[in-house]
């Protein structure tokens, strides 16, 4: 690879654009002629204003987000959503239908409990989250504030492969690992959130767009950091933004612009994701730990059933000039992500040192 990258399949934060990097790096000491880095220049001056401005028009294009819907650059990751949802939102009738299909989900809904009547509203867990629950499934209360799910499950590797239909109820998604992988209809959520450093920009930012009409009044006790309405009526500059990874949210809605936008990073994607998930179905030492239907396309998970070879299979990719093949440590085995910036020819690499692999190990 260019500049003697590795072959980097982080869950996050991971792989950025090459041209992004660049564009980055060629302007570090002097931001078009500003004199100045980005990481120097003051949130409030005319410059940044256009960096943050051109961020959100990039992104709203990318998105193809409805005017009605504002959108947000917040910090505190993915985590603290799972905080705000509900003291925002959970605060006409007390109570959230949540579907756990993986660790996120769970986490969402635990902490969810401390603020109001959240619940489980489906759940796959028994199957060890191989899977998304189908429409049929959902047990959905027509009175909940709203119905959360993670659309994409960085950990187990799974992800909806529909939009599930909640009737009135907004439905709110964490798009933390698959945001701008595809096209999404914007419009059948209230709320859709993700952490940047996944696919996006470096840590630090995490981004909501939300339906102007759910901004209302939070919980009395909410931090005013923690105030929907507050960020939005601010242009997200109530304090200090996470100012560079907004900068670098810009250049990557601008690079997938420069691809030809979401249908053709979708396409993309499916190309590298196709190329692993046929060697999996092809091989008679590993196999893909998710079921067909709900497999994911930014992170592939799949193991050979014996941890002792999974962790030989880890060991030696890294010789092989890989990194980050590992599994989760809540579910060990193996996992390629294969986010926006990895490209194919990551896959191609990967899938040929499989190959080798099985032949030597079967
Ligand atoms: C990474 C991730 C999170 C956690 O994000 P932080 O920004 O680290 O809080 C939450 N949900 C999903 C789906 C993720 O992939």
């Amino acid at each position: 690879m260019e500049y003697d990258r590795i072959y980097n399949f982080s869950a996050g934060p991971s792989m950025l654009p090459v041209p992004v990097l660049e564009s980055i790096r060629d302007n570090m000491l002097n931001y078009e002629g500003s004199g100045m880095s980005v990481t120097e220049m003051s949130h409030r001056s005319k410059v940044y204003d256009g960096i943050i401005k051109g961020a959100e028009a990039a992104m709203r294009r990318v998105m193809n987000i409805p005017d009605n819907y504002k959108v947000l650059f917040l910090q505190g990751g993915a985590s603290l959503q799972f905080a705000m949802i509900p003291m925002n939102l959970m605060t006409k009738n007390h109570k959230a239908d949540y579907i756990l299909t993986g660790n996120f989900s769970t986490k969402a809904y635990q902490e969810a409990t401390k603020y109001g009547a959240a619940r489980v509203a489906g759940s796959t867990k028994e199957e060890n989250f191989s899977r998304i629950p189908r429409q049929e499934e959902l047990d959905l209360d027509p009175e909940a504030d709203y119905v959360h799910i993670c659309f994409n499950n960085t950990i187990y590797g799974s992800k909806w492969d529909y939009i599930p239909d909640t009737g009135d109820v907004p439905l709110v998604a964490d798009m933390s690992s698959c945001i701008m992988s595809e096209p999404v209809d914007v419009t059948r959520f209230g709320m859709i959130y993700a952490g940047a450093q996944k696919n996006v920009a470096p840590a630090g930012l995490t981004i909501v767009i939300i339906r102007e009409d759910l901004l209302g009044e939070p919980m009395a006790f909410t931090p005013v950091m923690c105030n929907y309405a507050t960020m939005a009526k601010n242009d997200s500059m109530y304090n200090t933004p996470p100012c560079f990874s907004i900068y670098v949210c810009k250049l990557v809605c601008e690079w997938l612009e420069s691809l030809g936008g979401l249908t053709e990073m979708q396409k993309m994607n499916r190309k590298k994701a196709e190329l692993l998930y046929g060697c999996l179905n092809n091989s008679k030492l590993f196999h893909a730990t998710v079921q067909e239907g709900s497999r994911s396309m930014m992170n592939v998970t799949f193991r050979t059933g014996d941890d002792e070879l999974d962790a030989k299979f880890v060991k030696e990719s890294v010789a092989a000039g890989m990194t980050n093949l590992k599994g989760h440590r809540a579910v060990g085995g193996m996992r390629a992500s294969i986010y926006n910036a990895v490209p194919y020819e990551a896959v191609e690499h990967l899938v040929a040192f499989m190959k080798r692999f099985e032949a030597e190990n079967l």
